[in-house]
C-alpha cells in the first residue's frame, strides 16, 4: 500500500509544522498530486483521511488540488497536455520535450485554528 506509507509521511510533515507554529485546531490539510507523480489520488486522499482521523489531528478535513500534465516543446516552443511521459509533441512530432507540470506531490497548506480564535 503505497498511498497508505505515503499518507503517512505527509502526517508526520504536518505533526512537525503543527510543533513549529504552535498549539491550535488542525482544521484542514491541503494536498497538491500532480496526475503523473505515480500517486493515485483518490486512494491517498482516503489513506491520508483515515491516517488523521486516528491521529491528534482527528476532524480535520483533506482537501485535494490536482495538477493536469503539461509539456514543453524545446524544438517549437508550443506547450500540450502529455497523455503519457513519452508523448512527441503534437506540433511538430519532435520528441525533445520536457514535463513541466504534473509529477508535484506536496503538502500545499494547513489551515489550523488557534485557540485565541476561540470565544
Ligand atoms: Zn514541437
Amino acid at each position: 500500500m503505497h498511498e497508505l506509507s505515503l499518507a503517512c509521511s505527509v502526517l508526520e510533515l504536518v505533526g512537525s509544522e503543527m510543533q513549529r507554529h504552535g498549539a491550535g485546531t488542525l482544521r484542514s490539510v491541503e494536498v497538491t498530486v500532480g496526475e503523473l507523480s505515480g500517486v493515485d489520488s483518490e486512494a491517498f486522499v482516503f489513506s491520508l483521511q483515515m491516517v488523521l482521523d486516528r491521529s491528534a489531528y482527528a476532524g480535520a478535513r483533506v482537501s485535494l488540488t490536482r495538477v493536469p500534465p503539461r509539456s514543453h516543446c524545446t524544438v517549437c516552443g508550443a506547450d500540450f497536455e502529455p497523455t503519457s511521459f513519452y508523448m512527441p509533441c503534437p506540433q511538430c512530432g519532435s520528441h525533445a520535450t520536457r514535463l513541466v507540470a504534473g509529477q508535484e506531490f506536496r503538502l500545499s497548506s494547513l489551515t489550523v485554528e488557534t485557540d485565541e480564535d476561540k470565544p
